[in-house]
């Protein structure tokens, strides 16, 4: 499955825990020369393949991170995209979600893995969950079948799960196995073999050269809906100044109070040409509006269904489609298709 003469991989560390050694004498967490990494897991040696490896400088903590890390990524993508078959990226887990999500958008016409991994424990301690993670990430990114790459998607492997970037979410702050897909299957598990689900990941039929996109436009909101919740504090965030689009998070299959106020402030803020993007609080399970008055109501207003996507993809679909400055109907439009895997269209 893996020829080893003849992957060469990309590996790009920009921070977080997994590049982390912990001190000998006083126990301090610190980050590592990375271009060291061969030392530090001498396992991956015995692949054979030809890895090269690109640190940030200076590394970031994920909870840092700002779209231009995306950009610098996807720049780095395409100026070595001809040099290699695949490319990992190593991450915190904190916004790896948010991450891989935004690089499924910004990568037009993939056909080579992008695998982001990271590590709940330090590589360089005894329990590391970074080892294992990292070998099979390689792994994952160099494996094909008759030249053709078995995972050419933007990914997240982590604890014996690869999973469609823009469907993750961190789950789990302790765990090892801190990410979930909930809404679309793995893309491969990791047992003794691994094991593609080759109907679940999308193989590209076009031999379309790799775009990038480097426009991204942040004016969004996200606004937790929440019992109790007021007019004052639903009027202050939906009018914001300079905010063009707000994630609602609903309750269940996208419901929202019926209250005389709140739809008028819908209704206001709907008429001064912002969007209303309705995503479920749930962490699995779609949006249908369709089902309940307390969604119909939104439904009327032309408040757009997320379906069944994820917070992070929603942040990151939405930054990426205002930067393309489309009309407003545009937008629309394209919030409603999936772009890159990110959405299920179970109902109309
Ligand atoms: N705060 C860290 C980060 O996201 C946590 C981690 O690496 O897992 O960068």
């Amino acid at each position: 499955m893996v020829d080893i003469r003849t992957k060469s991989i990309l590996i790009i560390y920009t921070g977080g825990t997994i590049g982390m050694i912990k001190d000998s004498e006083s126990g301090v967490l610190s980050s590592f020369d990375f271009d060291q990494i061969l030392n530090e897991v001498p396992e991956l040696k015995r692949f054979g393949f030809n890895l090269s490896t690109i640190s940030f400088s200076p590394i970031i903590d994920s909870s840092n991170l700002n779209p231009d890390v995306w950009v610098k990524l996807v720049k780095l993508i395409k100026e070595n995209y001809k040099k290699y078959d695949g490319f990992v990226i190593l991450h915190g887990t904190d916004t790896m979600a948010y991450s891989a999500s935004a690089l499924s958008f910004m990568l037009e016409n993939l056909d080579k893995p992008v695998i982001f991994t990271g590590s709940q424990l330090p590589i360089g301690t005894l329990r590391t969950d970074g080892k294992e993670n990292l070998i099979s990430a390689i792994e994952i990114a160099a494996s094909e079948k008759n030249g053709q790459p078995l995972a050419p998607e933007v990914c997240i492997y982590f604890e014996n799960k690869l999973m469609r970037g823009n469907r993750t979410t961190k789950y789990n702050s302790e765990h090892f196995n801190a990410f979930e897909s909930p809404n679309y299957p793995n893309l491969a598990e990791a047992g003794i073999n691994l094991k593609f689900n080759y109907g679940a990941i999308h193989y590209s039929t076009s031999k379309k050269d790799l775009v990038i996109h480097t426009q991204l436009d942040t004016r969004i909101v996200v606004l937790k809906i929440f019992p109790g919740i007021n007019q004052e504090t639903i009027h202050t965030i939906f009018n914001l100044k300079n905010v063009k689009a707000i994630i609602l998070e609903t309750y269940g299959s996208g419901n929202a109070p019926t209250e005389k106020w709140f739809l008028d402030e819908i209704d206001n803020i709907l008429k001064k040409d912002k969007i209303i993007l309705n995503v479920t609080q749930c962490v699995a399970g779609s949006v249908d509006m369709t089902k309940y008055e307390t969604g119909n109501e939104l439904l009327k207003r032309e408040v757009i269904s997320g379906y069944d996507i994820t917070t992070e993809a929603a942040v990151a679909k939405l930054m990426h489609l205002l930067g393309q400055k489309f009309d407003n109907n545009t937008t629309k439009l394209m919030l409603n298709q999936s772009i890159s895997g990110e959405i299920t269209k179970l109902i109309s």
